[in-house]
């Protein structure tokens, strides 16, 4: 059973100021892409982009033989390129993912600013106490979280695995502490049954997405399939005819038979989604609009903080280094390193948030 009781109370979470600058002008987009494709020869640099990062990123990425992917595929993308400097464009927590996984490569970011809703929401401050509060439970913790909230951990997952890993330790007589989404956490407990004690964090973005103005879009368009991650609450996933992680949906919508899709998970995610089915028609779930807590409704708003620009001057400048500190570092691999094992011995290809 789910022990709500037990759950912390939440984190209050600052939300960065919304990025409201105007897009650059087409002449200076253009300069500054050449300008970071010759940076990226000149310092062995290749960029790996998360699907919820600017379309400008995503292409470029494309372009200079980088990677778009989630969260896990960037990290594991950056172990086996050649290149020396991983460029991150995403948020925190994927940029310390690709330095876990890669010690000897130098990790840039656009920006160090660019955080996460889940990451923040699970302090390793409060975080680690509650552990050592619960020591009889498995801690399995989303990938969304600092590296120290991964070192304090026994398992580390991505919204893929994660029902899987969590059947696997419930055949086990396991119990589990779960961090920090507390409606994937639900979702999961919902699927599988285990005994799971949640923390109490959600993701700004999909947190937004509202029940009831999904069904009045569902009625509008009765032909479309409503596709959702699971960090969506409860009611939204209820409306969903396919649930999946963001390399899942994309698949969802090239291999579903509907034309028309409404989705629940960042906008960002459209680029990939018109490449793999460029016929199809992709439309942004519901979010409670104006006065929503989040700010860029259906956008992330740290997400949004990378671009060209910044990319460039991190380039010129070397500034945005992602360090973690080696014994942190050594035992948040171990938890990640099970993932990986995990995933192989079920042969499923691990894909992230
Ligand atoms: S979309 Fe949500 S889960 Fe993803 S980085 Fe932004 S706040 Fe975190």
């Amino acid at each position: 059973m789910t022990q709500q009781l037990d759950m912390p109370s939440p984190v209050a979470i600052k939300l960065p100021t919304p990025v409201l600058s105007a897009p650059l002008p087409q002449a200076e987009r253009a300069r500054l892409v050449e300008r970071i494709k010759y940076l990226f020869k000149k310092q062995d640099a290749v960029l790996v982009a998360h699907y919820y990062v600017d379309e400008d990123l995503q292409r470029l990425a494309e372009e200079t033989g980088g990677c778009v992917a989630d969260s896990l595929e960037m990290a594991r993308f950056g172990n086996t390129h050649a290149a020396r400097t991983l460029v991150v464009a995403g948020v925190r927590f994927m940029g310390e993912t690709a330095k876990i996984l890669n010690p000897e490569k130098r990790v840039l970011m656009p920006t160090l600013q660019a955080e996460c809703s889940l990451d923040l929401g699970c302090p390793a401050d409060q975080f680690i106490p509650f552990c050592d509060a619960h020591p009889e439970r498995q801690v399995v913790v989303y990938s969304n979280t600092s590296a120290e909230v991964k070192a304090r951990a026994d398992w580390v997952v991505t919204s893929s695995i994660a029902v899987k890993l969590v059947e696997h330790l419930k055949a086990r007589g396991e119990k589990i502490l779960w961090a920090p989404d507390k409606h994937l956490g639900d979702y999961i407990q919902r699927k599988t049954g285990a005994d799971m004690l949640l923390w109490n964090a959600s993701c700004v973005v999909h947190d937004e997405f509202k029940a009831q103005a999904l069904l009045a879009l569902k009625r509008q368009h009765p032909d479309a399939a409503v596709i959702a991650h699971p960090e969506s609450p409860q009611a939204v996933l209820e409306l969903a005819d396919f649930i999946g992680s963001t390399s899942q949906l994309i698949q969802a919508a090239k291999n579903m038979p509907q034309q028309k899709f409404i989705v629940a998970t960042d906008r960002g995610i459209f680029y990939k989604m018109k490449q793999a089915a460029p016929q199809k028609i992709f439309m942004a779930a519901p979010t409670a609009g104006e006065g929503a807590s989040c700010e860029s409704c259906a956008h992330c708003p740290w997400m949004a903080m990378n671009a060209l620009d910044n990319l460039a001057q991190t380039l010129e400048t070397g500034a945005n280094e992602i360090h973690v500190e080696e014994s942190v570092r050594v035992q948040a691999l171990r938890a990640t390193q099970r993932m990986l094992d995990f995933a192989r011995t079920i042969q499923q290809p691990n894909r992230g948030d």
